[in-house]
């Protein structure tokens, strides 16, 4: 079966939604296939922290009613190492906060957004293909739910399939680079059921490894501990976890007391650089996961996913609905220099705050916290990157 549509979006994580509804709001016709059920990609845990542009954002194409109601507005970080813990006032230092509200809730919305709007999506497409993306003609063609082939005609593609998905694959190797850098290490997260001990996020270096207190709502909290990338799951009984944590976060601030409750979730997370460029290709424009992943330390992914689709779908308007191919033209490069800088803020922090390496690599750790904490300009530096650059920031 054949269907036409302007734009076809692979994925339905959040880069793909929220480019599906900002094309919409245009007038512009989009059809979206994913590899799952909806369900299960609206359970799936991930990011938790947005840019203040990124909130603006969600607020400003409609989808922000319930973030409005239901985030948590944080003004910083502490960060600390054994004996002490310091609060960086993002607000003070640049001028913006961030806001705690869970990728699933994100999703949900967009989701609610795409239904209301009457429209189409294919979920748990198998086989997904992409065809002649460096022609005027590209298609993608799948097996829907129901077992049926399907073929979907598109004047643009959108790949927005994460880092797993098909069409980063579909840009030739001869015009394709890549840059990757593995960790020596991995997260632990989970997910309680019991109410944050702190009031913003705690990022702790601890000689055993990284540990880190975030959050989901008033009543769930999130934490992550630095384990080896091929650590057996099966051996964190949730005491073991709770033992850990405790050790590396209580060290901090003596007296302090970290509460413990019912873990739900539990998982381990790799940590990886990974870049790849262009980021469009003829009719084909990648954005979020599909084109670069970050280590979690900087809370970037999410934000850049939707960082590159404000810029991919004013690229689309203005060709599709204007007939002007300029920013479609710029659209890589422009995207690329902001995920380049959030590259590196993420591995910046994820290489000042994971133990690894030897005692001088940890005396060099220690003395760049401090530095980050007592200087204004180096806490400024923290500040602007984390509570993020402005969605135009070229
Ligand atoms: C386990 C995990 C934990 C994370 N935790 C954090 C965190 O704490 N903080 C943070 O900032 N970031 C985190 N991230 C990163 C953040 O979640 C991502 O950057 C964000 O989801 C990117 O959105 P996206 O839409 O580009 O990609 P995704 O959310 O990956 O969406 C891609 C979609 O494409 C679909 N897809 C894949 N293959 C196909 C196919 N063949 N056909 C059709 N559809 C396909 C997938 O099912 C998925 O729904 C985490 C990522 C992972 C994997």
């Amino acid at each position: 079966m054949a269907t036409r549509t302007r734009v076809a979006i692979i994925g339905a994580g959040p880069a793909g939604l929220l480019l599906a509804h900002l094309l919409h709001l245009e007038g512009i016709d989009s059809v979206l296939v994913e590899r799952q059920s909806a369900s299960y990609v609206q359970a799936r845990i991930r990011a938790g922290i947005l840019e203040a542009s990124t909130v603006d954002l969600l607020k400003q194409a409609g989808v922000g009613t319930r973030l409005a109601a239901e985030s948590m507005e944080h003004r910083g970080i502490y960060l600390q190492w054994p004996g002490e813990r310091h609060h960086l006032d993002f607000v003070k230092l640049a001028g913006r906060s961030v806001s705690v509200y869970g990728q699933t809730e994100v999703t949900k919305d967009l989701m609610r957004a795409r239904e209301e709007a009457g429209g189409q999506a294919f979920y748990e497409a198998s086989e997904v293909e992409l065809h002649d993306v460096g022609t005027d003609r590209p298609s993608v063609t799948f097996v829907d739910s129901d077992g049926r082939p399907q073929r979907l005609e598109a004047e643009v593609i959108a790949g927005c399939d994460g880092f797993h998905g098909p069409s980063r694959g579909a840009i030739p190797d001869a015009v394709r680079d890549t840059w990757e850098r593995e960790y020596p290490f991995a997260w632990l997260g989970v997910l309680a059921e019991v109410a944050p001990s702190t009031d913003e996020l705690i990022y702790a270096w601890h000689p055993d490894g990284f540990a880190m207190h975030s959050m989901r709502s008033p009543r769930v909290s999130r934490f992550y501990l630095q384990v080896r990338p091929d650590e057996d799951i099966a051996e964190w009984s949730d005491d073991r976890v709770w033992t850990a944590l405790t050790t590396r976060l209580e060290a901090g601030e003596p007296g302090w007391r970290l509460e413990t409750g019912r873990i739900t979730e539990k998982s381990v997370l790799p940590m990886r650089s990974f870049v790849t460029t262009p980021m469009r290709h003829g009719r084909l424009f990648l954005a979020g996961d599909a084109a670069h992943i970050v280590p979690p330390t900087g809370a970037k992914g999410l934000n850049l996913a939707v960082a590159d689709v404000a810029l991919l779908a004013r690229a689309l308007t203005a060709w599709l609905s204007g007939g002007s191919t300029e920013l479609a033209e710029s659209y890589s490069d422009t995207a690329l220099r902001r995920v380049w800088r959030c590259t590196h803020f993420s591995w910046w922090m994820t290489t000042m705050l994971h133990r690894h390496g030897d005692d001088f690599d940890a005396q060099l750790q220690l003395s760049q916290l401090r530095r980050t904490v007592t200087a204004e300009a180096a806490a400024t530096e923290l500040a602007e990157n984390y509570a993020g650059l402005p969605i135009g920031y070229q």
